[in-house]
């Protein structure tokens, strides 16, 4: 039997956990990183691996392969990030070499963090019957892990899967990228409560009002008060998000022929309606005899706490 640390970096928290080769995930943790220096984040995180490689009836020496999710693009050597954009302590933070320190013979690797969430739902999760599927999560932005042959397929430089940004409106809203008309202007939890707000502000009539004066926010819940009240803006903007992701979807179908699509992140908190419209969409789109062929929208089997330590913990295993 051999042993792996999966370590999940997110914009506001670290998880940690320890699996076996059987993909047993034997024991797991997590602290928040908000306000914390870089290292502080480091001494917290050693504290937290020993804690539980004790808790797992472990020495150190037993831990053979370490596998680190970030959300980021991955430099070709797999032992830095490129560029993290939401966790800016990310560039200049030495992860790596840190923990070589600390694992002086394991194999260490970073992970994009949606890649590894593919991983998970291949090996452990809704995709284990497919041989080639797409994880996409939906939540802040949009991300996806691609599995063909039951492998993750990183692309020539590391950074396949980045769908949030294929072009589904041309020359539609501005994204974060830099581009336009990419999905995650739609569909991205960074974007489309901007769109909301700029409608309220508008003068509008809208539900949506009441709910930003009461929350201080708008985000998925928002979205979801707005459609359980037939809000029209909010039917709109989920209208949209549907299309863009359907579109997409179709996109990728049509390049790769995946059958399997599995959807996570926070927007999939909207539930059946949700798949239900991104697969109207896609159906739109289908003609002739590619019609015939079956097609999956699944919901992720792991939840957004824990999909990224198993991830982690399988890329480290895969790496071993
Ligand atoms: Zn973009």
């Amino acid at each position: 039997m051999t042993y792996a640390l999966g370590i999940d970096i997110g914009g506001t928290k670290i998880a940690i956990g320890i699996m076996n080769s059987d993909n047993e995930m034997l024991c797991t943790d997590s602290f928040l990183i908000e306000g914390m220096t870089a290292i502080s984040i480091f001494v917290k995180m050693q504290d937290t691996i020993e804690e539980l490689v004790r808790e797992a009836g472990l020495k150190k020496d037993d831990i053979s392969s370490i596998g680190i999710g970030v959300p980021g693009i991955i430099n070709k050597d797999r032992r830095s990030v490129l560029f993290a954009p939401n966790i800016p302590l990310l560039n200049d933070f030495p992860l790596y070499r840190s923990l070589r320190n600390m694992f002086p013979d394991a194999s260490i690797v970073l992970e994009n963090d949606a890649n590894a969430a593919g991983l998970a739902e291949s090996i452990l999760g809704a995709g284990k019957n497919f041989d080639n599927m797409i994880y996409c999560t939906i939540s802040t932005g949009v991300g996806a892990g691609i599995i063909i042959d039951h492998k993750l397929f990183r692309g020539s430089h590391l950074a396949a899967g980045e769908i949030g940004h294929m072009i589904t409106f041309p020359d539609g809203e501005p994204c974060g990228c830099g581009n336009r008309g990419c999905a995650e202007a739609y569909a991205g939890g960074a974007n489309y409560p901007k769109y909301i707000r700029h409608v309220i502000d508008s003068g509008r009539e809208t539900i949506l009002k009441d709910y930003l004066e009461a929350h201080g926010t708008i985000d998925g819940r928002a979205l979801s008060f707005g459609l359980d009240n037939h809000d029209a803006l909010a039917e709109e903007v989920f209208s949209k998000i549907c299309r863009t992701i359907g579109i997409l979807f179709f996109n990728l179908y049509k390049c790769l022929n995946i059958d399997c699509y599995i959807l996570g992140g926070g927007l999939t908190n909207l539930g059946d309606k949700l798949f239900t419209g991104i697969e109207e969409n896609f159906q739109k789109l289908r003609v002739g005899a590619d019609t015939m062929e079956k097609v999956y929208f699944l919901p992720a089997h792991f939840t957004s706490n824990e999909i990224g330590i198993y991830g982690a913990a399988l890329v480290a295993l895969e790496n071993r």
